[in-house]
This record gives structure tokens, sequence and C-alpha cells, in this order.
């Protein structure tokens, strides 16, 4: 979605296929980060993104056995916003519709389900879309692959998957703030517990209620295991992102941990390297196998080293935390950030902001004041 709003404030035509009917579907994470909040600033979009209801968390604190401390400390980042925004993911999707709905080129179309890729010459033209009409095909100049980590795209076309691994499953749920909560977010680690769902409803809220007590009284709003969503890791990414007329970027390119949330930042950053990196591209005709393997040589450091970051602490934090039998205690990183407030600035930087952050470089078309674009490519 986003990488359409960029495209189409360019003067790029878009269509983008969304398989569902609304934004509300599984939950997926509700961060938006100081780097994607400082795009938000560079599109001159910043003061209107943060009318829209959100939190804002300046640390993030966690809890490992009895032992709370605090991870990272985002008010000393280099950005306008020095917290991360927690937003409903549906919220923002639907903002960058809107804004995106200022540019005569972009198209969003609701319940289609692109099922397939159509190859000519060995080039990918368009893909295939199931929609409550029918079947029917959609032709562009480059086809791209954001369909998250099952992605359909990426499978179609056959791209290699090298799969890092992963040594827990995540379940997660929502449930609601009231005033004299703690202010900042908080993560609680506590011993493996298997086989959560045999045990019943009620063992799995008084486990959360002992872990935060503060939530005892609302984990009555888990009333269905359909509340609580079920992530079965996956850590991977592609050897090759693309194919002659079509790229992958975010999941469907590179499945992240959810250690750190930076899942949605990452997809974000390679929206906007794809965009500066193609847009003027896509203004003239169709991008060359060059252009597009200069997206994946510009994010691949960014993917690898942040994969790399959330295997070592996967490996050793999780995997620890959840083989144990022993009491929990601070294990040495985290006892040195609980000593020393200034090293908490690392993991802010990292979480927060990532490696090599995407500045907005492609223009907004001029013609945009009242004319219509001109271009007729479409991406
Ligand atoms: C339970 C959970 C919690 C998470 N929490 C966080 C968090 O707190 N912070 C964070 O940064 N990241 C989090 N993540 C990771 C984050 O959600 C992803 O990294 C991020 O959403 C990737 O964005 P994306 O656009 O690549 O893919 P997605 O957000 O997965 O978007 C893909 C879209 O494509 C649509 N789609 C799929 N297939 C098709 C098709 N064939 N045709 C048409 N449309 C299709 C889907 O409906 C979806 O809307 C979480 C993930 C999960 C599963």
């Amino acid at each position: 979605m986003m990488l359409g709003f960029l495209l189409a404030r360019a003067g790029v035509e878009v269509l983008v296929l969304e398989k569902h009917a609304d934004f509300l579907r599984d939950f997926r994470g509700d961060t938006i980060h100081p780097s994607t909040l400082e795009l938000m600033y560079e599109l001159g979009l910043l003061e209107e993104f943060l009318k829209r209801p959100h939190q804002e968390v300046r640390e993030l604190r966690g809890q490992v056995g009895g032992e709370a401390f605090t991870l990272a400390d985002f008010t000393h980042l280099p950005t306008h916003c020095r917290f991360i925004a927690f937003m409903p993911q549906a919220d923002f999707l639907t903002f960058v519709v809107e804004q995106g709905r200022r540019y005569p080129g972009f198209h969003v179309e609701m319940q289609a389900e692109a099922t397939d890729l159509i190859e000519e010459n060995g080039r990918v033209v368009g893909v295939q879309v199931k929609t409550s009409q029918g079947v029917r095909e959609v032709r562009a100049n480059l086809t791209v692959g954001a369909d998250g980590r099952h992605s359909v795209i990426r499978a179609r076309a056959g791209l290699e998957v090298v799969d890092l691994g992963a040594p827990m499953d995540v379940m997660w749920m929502r449930l609601s703030r009231r005033s004299g909560d703690p202010g900042q977010t908080f993560g609680y680690v506590e011993r493996g517990r298997e086989e959560i769902r045999q045990r019943g409803l009620p063992s799995f809220r008084e486990e959360i209620a002992t872990l935060a007590p503060f939530l005892r009284d609302r984990v009555d709003e888990l009333r269905d295991w359909k509340d609580i969503s079920l992530l079965t890791v996956a850590v991977d990414r592609l050897s090759r992102w693309w194919r002659p007329g079509l790229l992958c970027i975010g999941d469907a390119a590179h499945a992240m941990s959810p250690v750190g949330g930076v899942g949605i930042n990452l997809a974000i950053q390679d929206a906007v390297a794809t965009a500066n990196i193609l847009g003027p591209v896509l203004l003239q005709g169709t991008p060359s196998e060059r252009d597009l393997r200069a997206v994946q040589k510009r994010r691949t450091f960014p993917t690898r080293a942040t994969q790399r970051l959330q295997i070592v602490v996967q490996n050793n934090v999780i995997r620890r935390v959840l083989g144990s039998t022993k009491p929990l205690t601070l294990s040495g990183p985290f006892k040195l950030l609980a000593r020393w407030p200034y090293l908490r600035r690392i993991p802010a930087r990292l979480i927060g902001i990532g490696f090599r952050p995407e500045h907005v470089k492609l223009r907004k078309l001029k013609t945009y004041s009242n004319e219509l674009p001109t271009s007729s490519a479409r991406a």
C-alpha cells in the first residue's frame, strides 16, 4: 500500500490488489516506528497522521522472571518523533489509502486475490485475479509481490526461500487499556508453556494474570480462542527477490522474527527504496533486470543484519528461557542495560530506526496542484 501510494504520488498508475474485504483481518502488530514517522514527516503527512488515535511509547521495558528492566530508550533518537506510535494496522492502512486517493493514478481493489502469474516469453506481465465477479487478468509493467509471509506470488514465481529457523511460536491478543496501567509497553518472559490450548482458556487467562497482575480485571475479554492469534514464527528470505517483470518486497521477500517487532518497519523501508529506485523508471516504461537487482542490493544488508540480530536473540535469550528449568534471571547484556542507561540508546536505534534507513527521494508530480498526471505506466 505504501509503495502504491508513493508511486501514484509521483505519477505512476498503480493498482493495489487486496484479497480481504477490509483491513480488519488477523492481528499483525500495531507499531509505527520512529523511522516510519520520519517518512511521514518527509511526505508532509506527520501532523495529519498524529491526529489519528494512537499511543506513544518512549521506552520499551521487559520483565524476566521477577526482574524488570528497560530495554530501549527512544527519547534520544535523531528523528522528529522519539517514540513508537501504537496504532491499529487497519487505521494505518486506511490513512495511507486516504492519502493515495488524492492522486488519480492510485487504485485499490478489495476482495481481489492474486492467484497466479501471467508469463510471456520468460517475463512476468501480470497476475490472474479472483474476484466476486470471477477470474480476470491484470497486466502491468511491473508486478510487485507484497502479499506477506505466505506469499502466493513468490511461490508461483518459484523463487528460492532460505529458511533461517525459529525456536518459538507467539500468541497475540488484544486487551483493553485503562488509566492507571503501567505507562510503557512491557514484555514478560517466562518459561515456555506447551499445550496451552489443551489446558483450556480459563487456565490461559490465569497465566496471563499471574504474569501481568494489572491485567487480571480484563482477561475475561478473551472469550474465545478466536480472540488469540497464533503466529507460527518464520524467519526466512529469498535468495533472489525478483524475476523479469516481478519483484517481491516486505514479508514476501523476508519474513521477520517478532523479536524487536520490526517487520512493518522493514516492509515500509523496502517500499520506499523500491519507489526511489523504480519510480523514475516506471514513469518511462518497464524496469530492467538491472533495476530490479538494484532494489534487492539496496535492501539486502538491512534485511540480513536485522535477521542476524534476531537470530542471536532467539538462540541466546529465547531458546535459553524456553529450554531452562532453573529460576529465570537477567542475563549479561540485560544486566548491562539495567546498569548503564546510556546503553539503552543502542537497542532504541536498532528497533526504532534500523539499519540503512530510507528517505523519500521520489518526487511528487508537480502537476498535482490541479492537473492530472500524464504517465500511463502501471505497476
Ligand atoms: C501476529 C503478528 C504480530 C506482529 N506484530 C508485529 C509488530 O508488533 N510490529 C512489527 O513491526 N511487525 C509485526 N509483525 C510482522 C508484520 O506484521 C509484518 O512484518 C508486516 O506486516 C509485513 O508487511 P507486508 O506488507 O510485507 O505483509 P502483510 O502485512 O502480511 O500484508 C500482506 C497483504 O497482502 C494480502 N494478500 C495476501 N495474499 C494475497 C493475494 N494472493 N492477493 C491479494 N492480496 C493478498 C493480505 O491480506 C495482506 O493485507 C507481526 C506479525 C504477526 C503475524
